[in-house]
């Protein structure tokens, strides 16, 4: 999350490596103050994150979509947010198991939200419109297993599109056209945050 972070604030311009590396230090040691206490453990299931979807989006700041359903029914929702011409989109937990992302998501539109680097975050929304999907698949969430209902890796269903979650990934991605694309799994892994384009 931390490599998400430096390239959003990248992304901002008129600002250099070495700017945004102090700003993200700054950004680190007030993280206590951001991070949201509804995530406590690595399990939690999806009408958690519908929950706290919707409060997120009670932010005139954000907007929330149903853009789908897993096999077994629980919605898949984008929340999108700034007004620049540079799309981003954030997907995570398409490993069922994998939920650490999902929680820093959580945390980052807190950030977003809350008090304190103003003028840095109107720079990042002026430029950017983030778009963010978490808990890909709910489903696995639910059981805390890596893969789908069908038994299937959503990360290795990219061509195949088998399932109605990587069905709606594709469908997300191709209607945002995003710039660049962040797969998120769990964080000490990072085996796939590809920088697609
Ligand atoms: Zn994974």
């Amino acid at each position: 999350m931390k490599k998400v972070f430096i390239f959003l604030l990248l992304l901002c311009n008129d600002v250099s490596y070495s700017q945004v590396q102090d700003l993200y230090r700054e950004i680190y040691k007030t993280y206590p103050e951001y991070k949201i206490d509804e995530f406590k453990t690595r399990r939690f299931e999806h009408p958690k994150v519908k929950e706290q979807l919707k409060e997120v989006a009670k932010d005139p700041a954000f907007s929330l979509q149903e853009v789908g359903r897993s096999i077994e029914g629980r919605e898949l929702y984008l929340l999108s947010t700034g007004t620049g011409k540079t799309n981003i989109f954030l997907w995570s937990q398409m490993h069922g198991d994998e939920s650490t992302a999902t929680m820093a998501l959580f945390d980052i539109f807190n950030f977003l939200r809350s008090e304190g680097f103003e003028e840095e975050k109107q720079e990042l929304l002026k430029n950017v419109r983030l778009h963010f999907l978490p808990m890909v698949n709910p489903d696995g969430a639910e059981r805390f297993e890596r893969r789908n209902t069908l038994n299937i890796d959503l990360n290795r269903d990219a061509l195949r599109l088998q399932s109605p979650e990587s069905q709606t990934l594709k469908r997300v991605r191709d209607s945002i056209k995003p710039e660049f694309g962040f797969n998120l799994h769990d964080q000490s892994k990072y085996y796939n945050v590809g920088l697609t384009r």
